[in-house]
């Protein structure tokens, strides 16, 4: 899951009289099936949604995966553009058959299905395996935020590690899946290029940059550990040093930018939801 404007519902439409931002860049329609995500990415926008700000779940029922079995039972309708699943929660092992039903019962109606996750590799071999009939339908996009393990610890303490994403991502592709990377939010923006060179082999598709969003609201600063690391996540970010980088790959055809870097480098947005352009 991303770094994103995130729905309030277990199922949005997005409409095109919005803005097109966060996951309507991505998709017309977003799915979930849980609440509750225990991979405890500190700049998370589900958890500050339903803990902090309509407080719906507690920080401890925050840290455990509940499945909605109401959720995992509907039947879509055949939606307008690419749907996105999941959200307000990931993949994990724990929640895998869940999920595995949830995308199959969106594809068999026809649906086109973006499946973003910090993958765990148990759960991308099987997704794989058994999602193999609607290939050309399926667009896996994992997100890899940085390559170094102390800032990935430090900022999504229980997601895969590096390796592991990457594994998941070279599976995809060499299954036939189309794949995309999402580095939203950066958390090494000193280390994206070298990265983006290393993760390009196994890129079908498009490798999304974005900015950490909101800090301010969404990141809680109770350390001066954490202050330290939001000053270079901010200084990293900074307008001169995004524009750095567009410099750098704007070249490479399937980077895409999300809106904020869209605005400042003075690239058109995105028309209307759902086009992953
Ligand atoms: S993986 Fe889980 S904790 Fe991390 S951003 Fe996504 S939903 Fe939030």
């Amino acid at each position: 899951m991303v770094d994103n404007e995130q729905p309030l519902s277990k199922i949005e439409m997005k409409t095109s009289e919005k803005s097109v931002r966060g996951t309507a860049e991505w998709a017309v329609a977003t799915v979930d099936c849980c609440s509750g995500c225990p991979h405890g990415c500190r700049y998370c926008y589900a958890r500050y949604d339903l803990v902090e700000r309509r407080r719906l779940l507690t920080a401890e029922q925050w840290q455990i995966c509940n499945i909605s079995e109401e959720d995992v039972a509907r039947r879509h309708p055949l939606y307008a553009g690419q749907v996105m699943f999941p959200t307000n929660h990931d993949i994990m092992p724990e929640n895998l058959a869940a999920c595995r039903t949830v995308i199959l019962n969106l594809l068999r109606v026809g649906n086109r299905v973006l499946v973003v996750s910090k993958p765990h590799l148990s759960c991308i071999e099987e997704l794989c395996r058994d999602l193999q009939p609607y290939r050309d339908r399926l667009l896996f996009r994992f997100t890899i935020t940085a390559r170094n393990a102390g800032i990935l610890h430090f900022w999504e303490p229980q997601a895969p590690d590096y390796a592991e994403r990457k594994a998941c991502l070279e599976l995809a592709f060499r299954q036939g899946f189309a794949t995309s990377v999402s580095v939203e939010p950066m958390l090494d923006s000193g280390d994206v290029v070298a990265m983006v060179d290393e993760l390009l082999p196994f890129v079908s598709h498009s490798i999304w940059l974005g900015r950490m969003n909101k800090i301010a609201e969404r990141v809680r600063c109770e350390t001066p550990e954490m202050q330290a690391e939001l000053a270079r996540i901010e200084r990293e970010q900074d307008d001169g040093h995004i524009n750095t980088l567009y410099r750098q790959l704007q070249d490479i055809p399937v980077i895409r930018w999300k809106e904020s870097i869209k605005t400042l480098v003075g690239l058109q947005l995105a028309a209307e939801p759902g086009l992953d352009v």
